[in-house]
């Protein structure tokens, strides 16, 4: 039998029963014949404490010691769950990102792996040991210091070193029982998919579904690992996540494999919308406006630009943005308000977007047709619209957002039966 990457996310291990029920799990995999590397997230909410405990020393710690401080939380659950696993009579050994051989660029709190080269893991494996890594974090090819990949990056650690070994599987334990149709917290009919596609899998989590985080769907998809999201608290299969949508067609023809239309319906709070109100209509000025933005280092999601007045010869254009980069963002657009010629700036925190994803939009007419009547059916008043060939999202008041994804989620009949109800069982969702 192969090797296994397992995962275990914050909420698996809370506390001390949490960390001695997930070695128990390790070394049940371990007896049935697997080889096991595991990585492992901080203990329960130990990274927002620690961020708080920061902010509260200095309003702008040095990114530098920030990573220092937050990789502490990672190397504390590492070297508890080797001792609890030692206790069960099996040898366990830890090691940080860094002794893992994780190497990433130099961008502390969001670095990218660049290389991983895991031959201590490796030696461990072959010594017969259980190699437990602490996840989301690595150490810079250029300067040697230690970095974090951004949160929730403990999924993608998971999946780099799965890659880099060969494991036959990455498996993902979390609070959930798998990927589920929509966030169960929000529709409680939601229902577990089975297996999701790499595509469709990195459409959900770049729309808010929090289960997993894009990059690690990015990097199971470069390298072909299968990803199998599950829970810790139950023996429940899960959902894998395999494959591409060029693979599946909806029809069965050919002997090709049977896909759902739809996967499932994603919603994500965390965006803003800013509108630059009467932008002169003329060549240009489209891009005075996005270079501003783009200097200042903001990701834009959406863009709206309405037909100008005739009067005036004026148009309005909206997009959406982190809202995290929102003060940086006004203020960059402000500062080129006199060349550009625009009349003012609205900004608006209090949206959410709600986004349908499935393969089988590609060949199934009528899709949105289904998703805007469901929406108007609900009396949604939708804000912005983009898609991709796979995806529809629409951005509504912040206030609307649950009623969004329900009604859409029950239009394309992914409601699941009244005793298939999904569990959630702990942590915040993420
Ligand atoms: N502990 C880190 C976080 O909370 C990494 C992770 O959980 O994956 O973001
Ligand atoms: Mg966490």
């Amino acid at each position: 039998m192969g090797l296994v990457v397992q995962k275990y996310g914050g909420s698996s291990v809370a506390d001390a029963d949490g960390v001695k029920r997930v070695a128990r799990r390790i070394v049940e995999t371990k007896r049935a014949g697997h080889d096991v590397v595991v990585v492992v997230s901080a203990m329960g909410d130990t990274t927002d404490d620690l961020l708080e405990l920061a902010e509260k020393v200095s309003p702008m710690p040095p990114a530098r010691e920030l990573d220092m401080l937050l990789t502490s939380g990672e190397r504390i659950s590492m070297a508890l769950l080797a001792m609890a696993i030692a206790n069960l009579g099996h040898e366990a050994r830890s090691f940080t990102g860094s002794q893992a051989g994780v190497i990433t660029d130099s961008a502390h709190g969001r670095a990218r792996i660049i290389d991983v080269t895991p031959g201590r893991i490796a030696d461990a494996v072959a010594a017969g040991q259980i190699a437990i890594v602490a996840g989301f974090q690595g150490v810079s090819v250029e300067t040697k210091d230690i970095t974090t990949l951004g949160r929730g990056g403990s999924d993608t650690t998971a999946v780099a070193l799965a890659a880099a070994l060969g494991a036959e599987v990455c498996e993902i334990y979390t609070d959930v029982d798998g990927v589920y149709t929509a966030d169960p917290r929000i529709v409680p009919t939601a229902r577990r998919l089975e297996t999701v596609t790499y595509e469709e899998m990195m459409e959900l989590a770049a729309c808010g579904a929090k289960v997993l985080v894009l990059r690690c769907v990015e990097y199971g998809r470069r390298s072909g690992t299968p990803i199998r999201v599950r829970s810790s608290f139950t023996s429940l299969p899960g959902t894998l996540v395999t494959g591409s949508i060029d693979d599946h067609r909806t029809d069965g023809e050919d002997g090709t494999v049977e896909h759902a239309i739809i996967s499932g319906v994603a919603h994500d709070r965390s965006e803003a919308k800013l509108t630059v109100v009467g932008v002169p209509d003329r060549p240009g000025t489209a891009a005075a406006i996005f270079e501003a933005v783009a200097a200042a280092g903001v990701n834009i999601d959406m863009i709206v630009q309405n037909v100008s007045a005739a009067a005036t010869a004026r148009t309005d254009v909206s997009f959406t943005l982190p809202k995290t980069d929102g003060a940086t963002a006004v203020s960059a657009i402000t500062a080129v308000r006199e060349s550009v010629g625009f009349d003012s700036i609205v900004y608006d925190d209090q949206i959410g977007k709600a986004s349908l994803v499935g393969a089988g939009m590609r060949s199934n007419p009528g899709v949105s047709a289904t998703f805007f009547k469901a929406l108007a059916d609900a009396g949604v008043n939708i804000e912005m619209i983009s898609t991709s060939e796979i995806r529809i999202s629409v951005v509504t008041s912040a206030g609307d957002l649950d009623t969004a994804v329900r009604a859409v989620h029950t239009a394309f009949g992914l409601d699941a039966a009244p005793d298939e109800v999904a569990v959630v069982h702990g942590g915040t969702g993420r």
